[in-house]
């Protein structure tokens, strides 16, 4: 079976649900082709710290009603280390910018919402999708579904398709240059049906890292950095515990409200770029093109962002006739990716704790956290790429 669209999207994540929203609202026809179900890309449990920028672009795409209404929004959040009380990062006092704790989860559960009321073609549980001819005027994907070999011809391609995907193996090795740092340590998280402390806590320390996420009033994301060969049933419920409020200290520690975890797993953290972000008329968006350690909560954020530079160009490639937006897509996309590999690898460094590390590195890693407690312009500079940069115009 053949199927014609304007753009035939990999992938029905954050990233390929929101590039399809924001087209079908510009009258723009796409078609999503997803390898899971539609209840496994729900069940997953990821980002939760929406930059402003990203709450613009998805109120502007007509999903921001329960991110509004059940989104909380924050002015800055806070690191704790060396047993001071916490430095508050004020995003609202030194960029006048605010973020949000919204989970991924509830957000993919909006895009699909939107999706159906617009009547929108997602197809799932696709596991076998390969591309064909995008470097030519009509490029295409085929795959099966229900037992059926389908191919969906359309004007591009776009490979939403995360990390694992195949869209970004059809970039041949001569012209895609690849980047990549692998962090020696995991991020051990769980979720609780508890209330969340009142701000996003950053923890440095000796034991390792620590974080105190959220994402909504009665569920609280935890994180606790652990080797990469720790097992989930090393980890009792208990011994997480007790390991994130030691980490925390006493005084956040103290106030952390505990209870059974709903969801436990182990993630390493990898930092990963691939140039360029598109060849021909194959484009890449979100994971598929990048990975960032989450310690700068960006992955989500990029992918929101690669979608928005995206859209504008082929918004006015079909409005305009113009490629101005598309053409600079790759270079454009990339400058902001980079900030943010660069971010998230220096949060990386600076709170957690290298199982290599020197008494030196560990001298100059407190000295750059007491430099931070002590300088405005040092706050300024994280408030401002914490609450993400400026989208280029
Ligand atoms: C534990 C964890 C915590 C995180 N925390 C944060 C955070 O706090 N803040 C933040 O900003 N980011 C965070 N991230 C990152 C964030 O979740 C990702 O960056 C985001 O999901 C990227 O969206 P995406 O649509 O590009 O990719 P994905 O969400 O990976 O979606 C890609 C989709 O493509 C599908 N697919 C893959 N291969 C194929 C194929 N061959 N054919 C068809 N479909 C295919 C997949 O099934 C998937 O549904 C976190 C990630 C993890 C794992």
């Amino acid at each position: 079976m053949t199927i014609t669209t304007q753009v035939a999207i990999i992938g029905a994540g954050p990233a390929g649900s929101l590039l399809s929203q924001i087209l079908g609202r510009a009258g723009i026809d796409s078609v999503v082709v997803e390898r899971s179900s539609r209840s496994h890309v729900l069940e997953r449990i990821r980002a939760g710290v929406l930059e402003w920028g990203s709450v613009e672009v998805l109120r502007d795409a007509g999903v921001g009603e329960r991110m509004d209404a059940d989104g909380h929004v924050h002015d800055g959040a806070s690191i704790v280390w060396g047993g001071r009380d916490h430095l508050f990062i004020d995003i609202n006092r030194h960029v006048g910018s605010h973020f949000m704790s919204y989970g991924q989860t509830p957000l993919q559960e909006d895009l699909y919402a939107a999706a159906a009321e617009r009547g929108a073609r997602f197809i799932f549980e696709a596991p076998d999708v390969e591309l064909h001819d995008v470097l030519g005027d009509r490029p295409a994907i085929t795959f099966t579904a229900n037992g059926e070999s389908h191919r969906v011809e359309a004007d591009f391609v776009v490979g939403c398709d995360g990390y694992h995907g195949v869209a970004r193996q059809a970039i041949p090795s001569t012209v895609l240059r690849t980047f990549e740092k692998e962090y020696p340590f995991g991020w051990l998280g769980i979720m609780s049906e508890t209330p969340p402390l009142p701000d996003i806590v950053y923890a440095n320390h000796e034991r390792g890292f620590a974080l105190a996420s959220q994402r909504n009033p009665m569920l609280s994301r935890y994180y606790v950095q652990c080797p990469l060969d720790d097992a989930l049933d090393d980890w009792s419920d208990d011994r997480f515990w007790s390991e994130l409020t030691t980490r925390l200290g006493p005084t956040i520690g103290g106030q952390v409200v505990t209870g059974p975890s709903i969801e436990k797993s182990i993630a390493p953290l990898r930092s990963f770029v691939a140039e360029p972000m598109r060849y021909g008329n194959l484009f890449l968006a979100g994971d598929a093109a990048h990975i960032v350690p989450p310690t700068g909560a960006k992955g989500l954020n990029l992918a929101i962002s690669d979608v928005h530079y995206l859209s504008r160009g082929l918004i006015q490639h079909y409005g305009d006739g113009v490629d101005t937006y598309l053409d600079s897509y790759s270079d454009m996309a990339l400058r902001r990716v980079w900030s943010a590999v660069r971010f998230s690898w220096w949060m990386t460094k600076l709170l957690h704790r290298f199982p290599d590390q020197t008494e030196f590195d560990q001298r100059t890693q407190e000295v750059e956290l007491d430099y931070l407690a002590s300088s405005a312009f040092a706050q300024a500079s994280v408030a401002e790429q914490y609450a993400g940069l400026p989208f280029e115009i």
